[in-house]
Order: structure tokens, then C-alpha cells, then sequence
């Protein structure tokens, strides 16, 4: 609990995510929005099988839970959770925001996430639970404009006002999926991640065509 904080709710970031592997999207986001919205902590929870997407080769969860380790073991404000590699079988955004409250009781909740993940939040499940339990932070990300989802919710959800809101932080047009089809390549990626997960990623050879199942 920070000491400039005192007298006022705590507010916990949390960022979720596949992070197959993390990148500097993810960390300036998550920086930008601890920063603009006085939040005293980010949470980056990978996730284990997730909901939304349809890859079947996601890399191993400890691996994927260590990438983050060394990625974040610079900003004192940021942490990690096992919470959904814990728990068996699909992850919902829903059931995590419960267990945070249960971990988090004093605290206001922030999902941060990127335009392209802000635009299809309301194909959630129970998405007005989830809205009443955090706010939205969706940090811009190129490619993926924001603006007729600003608009469309506006009109379409007004209950959620001033629940979602937009943040502009510096494009970073990086994206896990780049990263991977690099390695596979050979491409370089270095500056575009932490070097300690780019010298992870060699370490462990994740990545490469003959680690493909
Ligand atoms: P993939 O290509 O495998 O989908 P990704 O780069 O999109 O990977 P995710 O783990 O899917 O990374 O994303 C976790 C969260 O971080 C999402 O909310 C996503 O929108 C956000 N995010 C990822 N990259 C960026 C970026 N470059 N700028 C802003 N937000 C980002
Ligand atoms: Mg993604």
C-alpha cells in the first residue's frame, strides 16, 4: 500500500493477457495506466487455456509466468498472479475479477487492456457483472481503432459512463504473435522485449520451427 495513497481506496491494475511472450506493449500500457490513473499496483495474470483465443500450441504456463518474472523484476509497482494458471480448465475474465475481490477487498479495480481487446469486451461473459466489479483501461495499440466503440457504447450502454475509459500511450506496434513468427524466421527481436526474456526465449529455443508441435 503506498503511503501517498493514505486516506484513499487503493486502486489495482490488472492486466491479463496470453503473454506468449510479454513485449514493451504490454509493460508501457501497464505503465502509462499505474501512472495516469494513480493506480498502486499492476497485476499481469497470464492466462491458461484461454476463452478467446484458438491457438492449440500456447506455450507452456511456466514458461510463459517466467518471461513475466524477469520482465517486471525492475518496477517495484508491478506484480504477477498464478490465479488462472491455477485454476482448471477455461479461464473467464469474470470468475478472475471475483477472486481478486475476495484477495482485494479494499481495493478499486482497473482491467487494462489494449484497443483490439476493449473493442470486443461486451461479447463477454457477464460482462455487467464484470463491469460493476472494475473499470476499463484501454490503452491505444496501432491498428486497432477505438473510436465507433467509444461512440457505440455511449449510446448503447450508458450505465457504463465514466467505467471505460480511453488511454492514449505511445503506439507500439509490437505484438506476441510478431515476435514468435521472428523467432521462427530468425528475424531479431531484440529492443522489442526485456532482454532478459529475449535471452530466456533463446535459452529455452521457444519459438523456433523445430519446436513447433
Ligand atoms: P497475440 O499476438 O498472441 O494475441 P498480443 O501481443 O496481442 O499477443 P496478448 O497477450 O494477447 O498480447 O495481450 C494482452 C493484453 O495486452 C491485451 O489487452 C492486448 O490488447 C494488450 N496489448 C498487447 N500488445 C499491445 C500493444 N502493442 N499496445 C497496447 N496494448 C497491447
Ligand atoms: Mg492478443
Amino acid at each position: 500500500m503506498g503511503d501517498e495513497q493514505k486516506g484513499k481506496v487503493d486502486r489495482l491494475g490488472i492486466m491479463g493477457g496470453t503473454f506468449d511472450p510479454i513485449h514493451f506493449g504490454h509493460l508501457v500500457a501497464a505503465e502509462m495506466a499505474r501512472s495516469m490513473f494513480n493506480l498502486s499496483k499492476v497485476l499481469f495474470i497470464p492466462s491458461g487455456t484461454p476463452p478467446h483465443k484458438d491457438r492449440s500450441d500456447i506455450t507452456d504456463a511456466g514458461f510463459r509466468f517466467e518471461m513475466i518474472e524477469r520482465a517486471i523484476q525492475d518496477n517495484p509497482a508491478f506484480g504477477i498472479s498464478a490465479l488462472e494458471l491455477e485454476r482448471k480448465g477455461l479461464s473467464y475474465t469474470v470468475d478472475t475479477l471475483r477472486a481478486l475481490r475476495g484477495i482485494y477487498p479494499e481495493h478499486e479495480l482497473y482491467f487494462i487492456t489494449g484497443s483490439d481487446v476493449l473493442r470486443e469486451i461486451f461479447s463477454w461473459r457477464e460482462v455487467e457483472e464484470i463491469l460493476k466489479m472494475t473499470e476499463f483501461i484501454g490503452a491505444a495499440r496501432p491498428g486497432f481503432d477505438a473510436s465507433d466503440f467509444l461512440l457505440q457504447i455511449q449510446h448503447k450502454h450508458p450505465e457504463t459512463q465514466g467505467r471505460i475509459h480511453y488511454l492514449e500511450v505511445p503506439a507500439l506496434a509490437i505484438s506476441s504473435t510478431d515476435i514468435r513468427s521472428r523467432v521462427k524466421q530468425g528475424y531479431p527481436i531484440r529492443y522489442l522485449l526485456p532482454e532478459p526474456v529475449r535471452l530466456f526465449i533463446q535459452q529455452h529455443g521457444l519459438y523456433r520451427e523445430d519446436n513447433v508441435l
